[in-house]
This record gives C-alpha cells, sequence and structure tokens, in this order.
C-alpha cells in the first residue's frame, strides 16, 4: 500500500542543492577509481590562515567553550561595525551587525524576518543558487530578471524597474557575483539607487561575500556607501568564508536597520542560537590582523582566472564574459548544445569533468566553472572540455 509522505508542503518544494549533488556523484566515481577532474568546487582551495587557527585554538583553550549572545559576540559585533564604518564607507554600530552561522544564515534570516507570503523578491540572473529558494522558503515569490551572456551579463535597468510591483518587496544584489564573476560598476549601482528611491516599499539585500576577490584593476563598491540616504533598507551579507578560506567555520554577518537586525536576533535565538563561541574567535582575529593573506589568496586565484579565461576563449563555439571577481567563469555553450544538465552529465560520465549546470543558477545555455583548484586542474579541464566541444561540431 502506498504510505502518505511524512513531509510538509515547505519540503517537498525544496530543491536540494545542485551543487552539492554534483560533487558527491563526482565523488562517488573517483571511489570508484575514475579520473576525475573537478571544476565544481565553490570554495578556496587554501587552509584558513596561521593566526586565525590559532586564535581559535587559544580560545578553546581558554574555555570559551559556552554559549553566547545570539546575535554574536560583542567584540566581533564591534569588530565588524568598524569594518563595514571605514572599509566599506557604511555606517554601522554594533546594534546593526548581527553574527550568523555563514552568509547563508545571514540571507535565510533576513528573508525570514522581512518577507511576508505573497511579497516578491527580485533576482537578477544568472544568480546564485540558493536566493530563489530562501524566497520560496520564506513565502515570497522569487521573480528572476534575466541577463544574457551576449550583453555581458548587463543589468537592462529598465526590465528591472518593469518588473516591480507593488508586491515586490526586496531587490537582491550581488557583486562580485557568483556565478558569473561579474562586478558591478558604481554607474550601474547609482542607476539602481535611482530605482530604489522611486519605489519607497523596496529594500535592498546587497551579497558582498566575494568583496576581496577582484581581479587587477577591478574596484568592489558598496551599494551601500554608494547610496547612504537609503541606508535603512539596504542589508549586506558577507562573511569570511571565500576572502580567509574558512568556508567550514560557518561565520558570516548580516548589516542593516537595528530593528530588522533585533528581530533576525530573535529568530536566532529560537532556532540556532549563537554561532559557534570560539570559531568567532577566529574571526575577530581575521579582521583584527593583516589582510597580507587575503591579498595573496587573491593573487593567486588571479592568475588561475587568467589562465582559465585564457583557456576558455581559445575554444571554439563559447562564449566568455570574462569574470571580474569570485573563483568563477561562466561561459556559454554552443547553441548546438541542447542543454546544460545534459551536457554536464555527459561530461562527467564520459570525460570524468566536474563542472557545475548553468541551469542551476538560471542560465540553461552556460557551464561554471571553478578557478579555486591547481594550474594543472585547469589545464586538464581544458582538454577535456575542449575535446567534449569538438565532438559537438
Ligand atoms: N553568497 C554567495 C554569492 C555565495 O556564493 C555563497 C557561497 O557559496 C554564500 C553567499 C554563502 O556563503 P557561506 O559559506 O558564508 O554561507
Amino acid at each position: 500500500m502506498h504510505r502518505p509522505t511524512l513531509l510538509s508542503h515547505r519540503a517537498i518544494a525544496l530543491q536540494p542543492s545542485l551543487t552539492l549533488a554534483i560533487s558527491a556523484r563526482a565523488k562517488a566515481l573517483q571511489q570508484d577509481g575514475r579520473d576525475i577532474c573537478s571544476m565544481s568546487a565553490g570554495e578556496p582551495d587554501f587552509n584558513t590562515p596561521d593566526f586565525i587557527v590559532e586564535a581559535a585554538v587559544k580560545a578553546l583553550r581558554d574555555g570559551i567553550t559556552r554559549y553566547g549572545p545570539a546575535a554574536g559576540d560583542p567584540e566581533l559585533r564591534a569588530a565588524i561595525a568598524d569594518k563595514l564604518t571605514h572599509g566599506n564607507s557604511h555606517p554601522c554600530t554594533p546594534a546593526n551587525v548581527l553574527v550568523t552561522n555563514g552568509g547563508k544564515q545571514a540571507i535565510f534570516n533576513l528573508f525570514q524576518v522581512v518577507l511576508n507570503p505573497g511579497d516578491q523578491v527580485l533576482i537578477p540572473s544568472p544568480y546564485w543558487l540558493s536566493y530563489p529558494e530562501m524566497a520560496r522558503l520564506a513565502g515570497a515569490e522569487p521573480v528572476v530578471v534575466p541577463t544574457q551572456a551576449e550583453e555581458g551579463f548587463e543589468l537592462d535597468l529598465d526590465a528591472l524597474e518593469a518588473a516591480i510591483t507593488p508586491s515586490t518587496r526586496l531587490l537582491v544584489i550581488n557583486t562580485p557575483g557568483n556565478p558569473t564573476g561579474r562586478v558591478s560598476s558604481q554607474q550601474e549601482l547609482q542607476s539602481l539607487a535611482e530605482i530604489v528611491r522611486r519605489h519607497p516599499q523596496l529594500l535592498v539585500m546587497s551579497d558582498e561575500i566575494y568583496e576581496h576577490l577582484l581581479a587587477e584593476g577591478t574596484e568592489h563598491f558598496s551599494f551601500a556607501a554608494i547610496a547612504p540616504d537609503l541606508a535603512d533598507r539596504i542589508f549586506v551579507v558577507n562573511g569570511f568564508a571565500k576572502g580567509w578560506a574558512m568556508t567550514g567555520w560557518r561565520l558570516g554577518y548580516l548589516a542593516g536597520d537595528a530593528e530588522v537586525i533585533k528581530a533576525t536576533a530573535a529568530l536566532q535565538s529560537q532556532s540556532t542560537s549563537n554561532v559557534c563561541s570560539f570559531a568567532q574567535r577566529g574571526a575577530l582575529a581575521a579582521l583584527q590582523g593583516s589582510m597580507d593573506c587575503v591579498h595573496s589568496m587573491a593573487a593567486s586565484y588571479n592568475n588561475r582566472r587568467q589562465q582559465l579565461v585564457q583557456g576558455l576563449q581559445a575554444i571554439d563555439g563559447l562564449t566568455l564574459v570574462p569574470p571580474r571577481g569570485a573563483f568563477y567563469a561562466f561561459p556559454k555553450l554552443p547553441d548546438a548544445v541542447s542543454g546544460s544538465l545534459d551536457f554536464c552529465e555527459t561530461a562527467l560520465e564520459q570525460e570524468g569533468l566536474a563542472l557545475v549546470p548553468g541551469a542551476a543558477f538560471g542560465d540553461d545555455r552556460c557551464i561554471r566553472l571553478s578557478c579555486a583548484v591547481s594550474h594543472e586542474t585547469i589545464e586538464d579541464a581544458l582538454g577535456r572540455l575542449g575535446r567534449m566541444l569538438a565532438a559537438h561540431r
């Protein structure tokens, strides 16, 4: 007899993360002895810098092992507020800051406290895959505003504004962007600010988690610094995972209006409580320490990004918008390829090449490759990809 499901409607509607699924399949094939070349990683290939590890070890030894305030360690909140104020020209106090289990929880908590069922969330595509799912988990409707590889993934500002309805509550910005590596110009952010000013019900979430990973000559602009008059409507998401190679530490933050931050802290107090107490001491050391480690990792991604970009540009049939930040490239497949999911499945099964299908990011014509891998792996991947695409000609 058919057993009725135990799952809630919410759980049934939830899409599991496709990037994690691909990594799992690639690992399983590797364990079976297949020679797998993986370009699917979404994380730095460096270890966390020693001085950060030492600070967390010391905290453990010093007995920083108990519950702490749900909103985060006061010293860390103050250090983050200071970083935003002086590093991003975004004046903040500790009351404007929530310490979270990674940037992910910052976004999740924000969506939970500012979105009502029926609200719409504007998300330019290609987008980071968790935004639409998190909007749905908050009962809201994700509304995708597409951008095209052929147009450099430039935002069509008129199309964006035309998509705004009285139900539109939140606009998502992500610069530097995952998966495209696109970095918003100052002018683009100024134009976006003009749009936000014309729609007083609209809040903005600016995900700046890749802010330190920039190609040479590229500058990061923080939306809150561009539009200080909109400060009470802008929520910044950031964290330590990408810049400091701290993905497993689960350390991020949300910054914005104090009343909203207080509500997210209440939500956190009823769900996860404080972020791991001794890990927060590591994050504090990261902010107080020298940025040399971040800059040297960023320089290494730059070398590898360049190698990946040159290699992809040399493959016939791909259209590449050269990424200016983060550690990804997001080339468009030739028109003859039917879809990114089939393409990536074939790449993995036939060539042992793990890629992430663009469909996961709202663009089924593209694939995502990470450059947070060695030069040898990049070269190997380019060879395998070139062979696959030659078969499509
Ligand atoms: N935002 C973007 C654009 C990301 O790519 C990621 C992670 O891949 C996150 C947020 C979440 O990062 P964290 O590991 O801090 O949760």
